[in-house]
């Protein structure tokens, strides 16, 4: 397999590529060695990413049209499509993620700029009946200069889930990419400026998150911050926000439990459990990495998931197998750490180690890995391992069900496995998450359906006609006539 060659990527800021204060390494995860030289943003490079995107909205972008915004969209959307393969190879590459999953998130992305160019031009206020002789309406307007600060685990995806909204509305955006994955948020930015994208709108500044993402979240000259990361940075950038007060949304991690009942379909159910916690590692907010299963068939659904892990193939991201690496060293002993503890307390019913072989290299690879038998208060069903990791629990009615699936301090995805059409409605309705999926988990992308959490998951939605309002304000106009 041929690998993307050592390339320089610059930040882009107001049109130009620019170097920064210096440049870091990125690995490639598969092999645990440096494939590309990135910009390192500072301070210096954030102001001017800041100053470069207010310049572009009181001169261009707030004064276009939707239709102008969306033909301009639709330009990206073409180019996407166009560089699909190597964008895709490119993310495998920075990610570890198999091939077939990255050529998905950059057909995901690419229905973004198609979505948004779409809805933008059938967004707009109401007229509202108030007292005679006033006529009142209300307008959507930007908010000016809106932030993005992006995770490495889904850099296209989640970059362009979160700027292109943004941009459909008429912001001018500053997308702070992760350390670990930046490259294809770099890439959306040339290809935003190729496709006539005006300059300023969109400036892309890679870099460390207290070098780059802290002065870009406390930066007085934003408008808008958009978080996707961890609980911890999200609660750090949430106070930077509320001294600045402004408007955040915050999409953070997830504990998700897939709901098994003893009438599913367990032929359709358990592929999809299996994949929903072996997609990207395991390294998804929306991980199903909780698998609650009714008593009655909970020996039965816990040999096949392990039989299931038994003959994943893990490999390079570039040859396309079913499982990946983990992203860092760092998570990899993260990971480990949880695995090792998880030992001792639970039972082990397949994987539980780092992964070798010759395939393998010096990449960070993990086996995946079933504990049975966990209780709903330990370590492993309460906090994100970010792994491949699952931890099955039984139960034994749907009151318990639902409140087993509620007992973390998360609240992203549930899904329901049950051929019972009212104990789907009963779950869905009991379960305290921002997406509850019956008999199917995600929904192939699904770009038109609004994705953000409860509690501790985050607060505001992403994506669908949703997103349209988070990335804007409105503003009532009431005008008296007559006398
Ligand atoms: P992270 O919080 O470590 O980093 C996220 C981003 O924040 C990166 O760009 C990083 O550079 C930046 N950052 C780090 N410190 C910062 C600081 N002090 N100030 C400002 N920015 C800073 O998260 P991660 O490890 O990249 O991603 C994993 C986490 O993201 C998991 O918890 C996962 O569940 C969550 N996530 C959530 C969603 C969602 O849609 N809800 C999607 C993907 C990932």
């Amino acid at each position: 397999m041929s690998k993307v060659k050592m390339e320089s990527y610059p930040a882009i800021i107001g049109g130009e590529k620019v170097n920064g204060k210096g440049t870091f390494e990125d690995l490639d995860p598969s092999t645990g060695q440096p494939f590309a030289e990135v910009a390192r943003c500072g301070e210096a490079e954030i102001n001017q990413a800041v100053e470069a995107a207010r310049e572009a909205h009181e001169k261009t972008w707030r004064r276009t049209t939707p239709a102008e915004r969306a033909r301009v969209l639709h330009n990206i959307a073409e180019l996407l499509r166009r560089d699909h393969e190597e964008l895709a190879r490119l993310e495998s590459t920075d990610t570890g993620k198999p091939l077939t999953q990255t050529r998905a998130d950059v057909a995901v992305a690419a229905r973004y700029f198609e979505f948004y160019a779409n809805t933008i031009e059938s967004f707009y206020g109401d007229t509202i009946p108030t007292q005679q002789g006033v006529f009142a309406y209300t307008l959507r307007e930007p908010f000016g200069v809106a932030a993005q600060i992006i995770p490495w685990n889904y850099p296209i995806q989640i970059g362009c889930r979160s700027v292109v909204p943004a941009l459909a509305t008429g912001n001018c955006c500053v997308m702070k990419p992760a350390e670990e994955a930046p490259l294809t948020p770099i890439k959306v930015g040339e290809l935003a400026l190729e496709a006539g994208l005006p300059p300023g709108v969109l400036n892309v500044v890679p870099g460390f998150g207290e070098e780059a993402g802290a002065p870009l979240s406390a930066h007085k000259g934003i408008d808008h911050l958009a978080f996707t990361g961890s609980l911890e940075v999200g609660q750090i950038v949430s106070r930077a926000a509320a001294e600045n007060v402004i408007p955040v949304t915050l999409e953070l991690g997830g504990k998700s439990p897939n709901v098994v009942f003893a009438d599913a379909d367990l032929d359709g159910a358990i592929p999809i459990v299996v994949n929903s916690i072996i997609q990207a590692a395991g390294q998804t907010c929306a991980a199903g990495s909780r698998l609650l299963v009714e008593r009655r068939v909970h020996d039965e659904v816990l040999e096949r998931v392990a039989e299931r892990f038994k003959g994943i193939e893990i490999g390079p991201g570039l040859e396309d197998p079913d499982l990946g690496p983990i992203i860092s060293e760092e998570q990899l002993e993260r990971v480990d750490g949880y695995v090792q503890q998880g030992k001792g307390e639970a039972q082990l019913l397949a994987g539980g180690d780092r992964a070798r072989g010759d395939r393998l290299g010096g990449g960070y690879f993990f086996e995946p890995t079933l504990f049975g038998g966990v209780s709903h208060s330990d370590r492993l069903a309460q906090e994100e391992v970010f792994g491949p990791v699952l931890v099955a629990t039984p139960f034994d009615d749907p009151e318990e069900a639902a409140w087993m699936a509620n007992a973390t301090d998360y609240g992203l995805v549930a899904a329901v496995w049950t051929r019972d059409v009212s104990k789907a409605h009963h779950l869905a309705q009991e379960i305290r998450a921002g997406q509850v999926f019956v008999n199917t988990y995600g929904a192939g992308g699904g770009v038109e359906l609004p994705f953000g959490g409860f509690k501790k998951s985050g607060h505001g939605r992403e994506k669908g006609y949703e997103a349209l309002y988070e990335y804007s304000q409105i503003k009532t106009v009431a005008i008296k006539y007559g006398k």
